[in-house]
């Protein structure tokens, strides 16, 4: 099966597991497992923080970060398109009493910093009080400049505000541009990246910040249900996603420009080849096809996809450069036939 509906499908590699299996492991609510630790001082080091605390998923780093940042009656902004507004059912609402303030995501997944200052809140009982800018890198596949993500903390400081960088993919975003880590992070106070989506590792996100941030978030992940025991067993696996999986990502997005290019030839798709920037392509259907018939046709060639007028295709570790050919010939007889 070629599973292109999300990098998060990845298996964990052979290595991984045997990693897994002999791990060191003790309990991580005490501050007890050496895998455990192992990771966060690794991530910490590669993105240039103090600090940083495994977590069990994208979602909870970003809550944790969320809730961290801003008390009850504060207010975030962010994206529109962010995923910590969108895909997290609110979380930063139902659960720390946190005001979203989302703006407009321009085509390139930035926000303007006129509309961000213009968002914020003037000191007024009124108001929410503002705390925290939170971005996203990469969004929608797509990276954000590092001289855009200057001028944000810049502007963030001017206002006294926190930044979080919701970094689920933000290896992503370094390879492509040829970058470090630390190099995108270092406009951060906080970042949360996810172990396992392209970098495969089965379980985990890692949040980073300074070390006050860190014993404020540790007490937030054990009342989120967070604190896990033996978690050395899981963060094995983190540790090789950091230390074997970062520079590999460079396929994913080839194989994302090579698909991208492929399919922008067929006719009944379209595809903008300048969203192309790292592991994901996205294509449009035209209106003679049916997207669910579309899917199902797929599914009956081992492809799989979401089904939809736009559909998004990740590019990851168990998609090889000869499975390109056999997704392109896939789309071809599909809209052919259906
Ligand atoms: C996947 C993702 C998350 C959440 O990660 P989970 O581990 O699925 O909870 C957060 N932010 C972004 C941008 C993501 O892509």
């Amino acid at each position: 099966m070629i599973d292109l509906r999300s990098d998060t499908v990845t298996l964990p590699t052979p290595a991984m597991r045997a990693a897994m299996a002999r791990a060191d492991v003790g309990d991580d609510v005490y501050g007890d497992d050496p895998s455990v630790n192992r990771l966060q001082a690794l991530a910490a080091d590669m993105c240039g923080f103090e600090n940083a605390l495994f977590v069990a998923s994208g979602t909870q780093a970003n809550l944790i970060a969320l809730m961290t940042h801003c008390g009850r009656g504060d207010e975030y902004i962010c994206g529109q398109q962010a995923h910590n507004y969108m895909f997290e059912g609110g979380g930063a609402a139902v659960l720390g009493s946190i005001q979203p303030q989302p703006l407009t995501n321009q085509s390139d997944g930035s926000i303007l910093l006129a509309d961000i200052q213009s968002a914020i809140k003037p000191k007024d009982i009124h108001f929410a009080q503002t705390k925290l800018l939170s971005l996203e890198n990469t969004i929608g596949g797509k990276v954000l400049s590092t001289s855009y993500l200057a001028s944000a903390q810049k502007l963030a400081f001017k206002h006294r505000l926190r930044t979080h960088l919701d970094g689920a993919r933000v290896a992503n975003a370094a390879v492509a541009q040829n970058v470090s880590l630390a190099d995108i992070c270092q406009y951060f106070d906080s970042v949360s990246i996810c172990l396992s989506k392209g970098l495969c590792a089965p379980v985990g996100s890692i949040l980073l910040g300074d070390e006050q941030f860190i014993e404020k978030a540790k007490r937030w992940r054990k009342m989120l249900g967070g604190g896990m025991r033996q978690a050395g067993v899981i963060a094995a696996a983190g540790e090789l996603a950091l230390t074997q999986q970062v520079d590999r990502l460079a396929d994913d997005h080839y194989h994302a420009q090579l698909l991208a290019t492929e399919l922008s030839q067929v006719a009944g798709l379209s595809v903008e080849l300048s969203r192309v920037q790292t592991n994901m392509v996205f294509v449009r259907l035209d209106d003679q096809h049916e997207p669910q018939t579309m899917a199902d046709a797929l599914l009956a060639q081992g492809i799989k996809i979401y089904p939809g007028r736009d559909i998004r295709l990740v590019l990851h570790k168990d998609i090889h450069r000869r499975d390109i050919r056999t997704i392109v010939d896939g789309f071809k007889s599909c809209l052919a036939t259906s």
